[in-house]
């Protein structure tokens, strides 16, 4: 599929969750086997050939294609999850939002020293969250990560919160 076609599948809903947020909705393309096989081809083509250990996946969109990229790239699937959520012995990492704060935690021994990381998530926006996630994964011990996405909004710079390889199949 093209990426036009793709975007097309992807809803724009006005003001959700927030008066102002025009928030993109990817669950068309969870729907169907082609659709699924054709993103994930398409978000693994990059690490053909790469070592990958461990497909790390924000919770909870970057939980459902995170899952079947670990099992494309024959790779381990580990959660980054919101507080408390996790059995310990947990790591965590705060991070800014627009108003306060927010945490993410993994499970301390899910990453072995010196293991390559890819994070997924379905959408980079400002990035902070990818960035935290970023400095988690490294202080549990991974020597390299990249970072990968379904869907940018680019015009939000978040590539610009970390130096990590980047990539992203809907570019808007
Ligand atoms: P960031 O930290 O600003 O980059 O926001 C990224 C996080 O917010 C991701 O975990 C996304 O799931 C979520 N997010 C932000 N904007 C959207 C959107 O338009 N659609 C779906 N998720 C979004």
């Amino acid at each position: 599929m093209t990426e036009k076609e793709l975007k097309a599948i992807v809803v724009d809903v006005p003001d959700f969750p927030k008066q102002g947020i025009i928030f993109k909705d990817i669950s068309g393309l969870l729907s169907t086997n082609e659709i699924r096989s054709d993103v994930v081809d398409k978000l693994t083509q990059p690490y053909q050939g790469k070592r990958i250990d461990v497909v790390a996946g924000i919770e909870s969109r970057g939980f459902l294609f995170g899952m079947l990229l670990a099992q494309k790239l024959k790779a381990k699937f580990i959660m980054i999850r919101k507080p408390g959520k996790l059995p310990g012995p947990i790591l965590k990492t705060s991070y800014e939002l627009e108003y306060g704060t927010d945490s993410l935690e993994i499970q301390e021994k899910s990453i072995k020293e010196d293991d390559v990381v890819l994070l997924h998530d379905d959408v980079l926006a400002t990035g902070g969250t990818a960035a935290a996630a970023i400095t988690l994964l490294k202080e549990a011990g991974a020597s390299k990560v990249y970072a990968n996405f379904v869907l940018e909004l680019g015009f939000l710079n978040g590539r610009k919160q970390f130096s990590e390889s980047t990539h992203s199949i809907l570019k808007y």
